[in-house]
């Protein structure tokens, strides 16, 4: 269902703009003689629009509108961080020196780049605690599953084969559970008790000499930090298994904890969360592998490595290089190296002090919305929170209403729905996430926004049965839109015949 009038230009498809004759670019007269295109490379079916130069700014900048972005407005989408990304780090990133070389340069001539990998190493590093780290793997679940093929490769290792076991609290993110199957493990959930930490008993019935591992998430997906977090590591530890820590979030712990001090052996990064590259369209992304020393020989091959130290007259030279027991090459080249660029400028251009400024401001930002709405909306971890939190989207004396409701009306105020329906321990969730990049201003609109849609639920519950009235496409049939899929874009009928 479309909210604006069908025949606005803004609703034609590219073809539909299209007249023929009309022009955007004029090509210079051609230098070179004209060659035959060979006929198979030609599709007939494919007509090239014509259309003017303005026409096709508009076209797509219109198309660039029909979509949320941080960029024009709030986006607490929790577990997500859609924090604000500085244009900064655009900049750095498309410097010739870092954006036209090609990864097969013999080393010596891209030692720039060697050396900001190698920076960004040790600043992951002392971020959190870990002894090593690999830049390699492409996003965050890819980072899971070389956690957990370290992990693997390091029971092999001294022949454990019967390690088999990763076990999984029910507040960690649905990643971590596909990326244990895909190593080969088997699952085992673990409830949480009533406060939302991991259940200690639960996990002690299960530390055995079958346990490969554990893998946290924390602060986890209710938002909330494990209060047995060094207590939960020493059992695993005990029973001879490594904990595997989910880092997603380490927005909330930035300059404050580092996760390798609770005894967490191995952990991925969000480059492009935490570290604020852009994400949501698909990429890319970069999720880097932090690991203890005794893990570091396992790395994907290869990490940059100082293979001649400075000396008075010659700087550093840096290599890639390949760890001894390296469970292999997870990735292309060396990784998503434009969003090291950005997350290295990001780094540097905060320093310690502004990092973690970013941790104390994310989790403010969060208490600070859900003391505004706890008498409103029940709470059912009601903590103090991290960076997030979970509500639940619904009332007793207001039937009918469902979370789905309440973030489809938020699109009303211009703002983009919390997460919905996750994480699963909580009946009809609402997981907000702030970030730390928004003022005090937006955070009162938004819970505004919040405690009217709450009255509205109670005494005029249309009003959220009907939204989104005032986007561009008004509620979608999700059902068929996942049914029906049309992916590309359908030529008018008997275009270009
Ligand atoms: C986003 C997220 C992931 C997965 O990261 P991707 O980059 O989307 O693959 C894993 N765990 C948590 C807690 C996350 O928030």
């Amino acid at each position: 269902m479309t909210n604006q009038a069908t025949t606005s230009a803004k609703n034609l498809t590219i073809f539909e703009l299209s007249s023929p004759g009309r022009q955007g670019i004029r090509y210079p007269k051609p230098d070179v003689p004209k060659a035959d295109i060979p006929q198979n490379f030609l599709r007939d079916k494919l007509p090239i629009p014509e259309i003017s130069e303005n026409e096709v700014v508009r076209h797509f900048t219109n198309l660039s509108q029909l979509n949320h972005n941080v960029d024009t407005g709030f986006y607490p989408l929790g577990s997500c961080t859609m924090k604000y990304n500085p244009k900064i780090n655009e900049e750095t990133a498309r410097l010739p020196g870092f954006a036209q070389i090609h990864p097969f340069q013999p080393a010596e001539t891209v030692q720039g780049a060697l050396g900001l990998m190698y920076e960004t190493q040790l600043l992951l590093a002392e971020i959190s605690g870990f002894d090593a780290v690999s830049l390699q793997p492409a996003a965050g679940a890819h980072g899971e599953l070389t956690g957990v093929l370290i992990i693997r490769a390091y029971h092999r290792s001294r022949d454990d084969t019967k390690r088999v076991k990763m076990l999984i609290p029910d507040s960690a993110h649905g990643t971590n559970p596909a990326s244990s199957a895909m190593s080969g493990m088997e699952i085992i959930e673990l409830a949480s008790d009533e406060r939302g930490n991991v259940n200690l008993e639960a996990l002690k019935a299960e530390c055995d000499d079958t346990l490969a591992g554990l893998m946290i998430t924390n602060p986890n997906t209710l938002g909330l930090f494990d209060e047995h977090i060094e207590e939960v590591c020493q059992l695993v530890h005990d029973a001879g298994g490594l904990v595997y820590g989910d880092g997603a979030n380490m927005n909330a712990l930035l300059g404050i904890y580092q996760p390798a001090q609770a005894g967490i052996d191995v952990m991925h990064f969000n480059l492009h969360k935490t570290f604020a590259t852009p994400h949501g369209g698909g990429g890319p992304g970069s999720g880097p592998v932090g690991v203890t020393a005794k893990l570091a020989d396992f790395l994907p091959d290869p990490v940059v490595a100082i293979t001649r130290e400075a000396t008075e007259n010659t700087p550093s030279f840096y290599e890639l290089v390949t760890p001894s027991q390296t469970i292999g090459r997870v990735k292309s080249f060396h990784g998503h190296f434009g969003v090291v660029v950005k997350a290295f400028t990001y780094i540097l251009s905060l320093g310690k002090k502004g990092l973690r400024e970013v941790a104390e401001h994310a989790v403010l930002n969060a208490n600070y919305i859900q003391a505004l709405i706890k008498d409103t909306y029940h709470i059912p971890y009601e903590r103090l929170c991290m960076h997030e939190f979970v509500a639940e989207g619904c009332w007793k004396d207001a039937p009918g209403v469902i979370a789905l409701d309440v973030a489809k009306r938020l699109m009303d105020f211009g703002i983009h729905p919390p997460t919905n329906y996750f994480p699963l321990i909580v009946h009809e969730a609402l997981m907000i996430e702030p970030t730390e990049t928004e003022s005090k201003e937006t955070l009162d609109i938004f819970a505004n926004a919040l405690l009217q849609i709450a009255e509205e639920a109670h005494n005029a519950p249309e009003k959220l049965h009907n939204a989104p009235v005032n986007t561009p496409f008004g509620r979608l049939d999700e059902v068929k839109a996942a049914k029906d899929l049309i992916l590309r874009t359908q030529l008018p009928e008997g275009y270009g015949e």
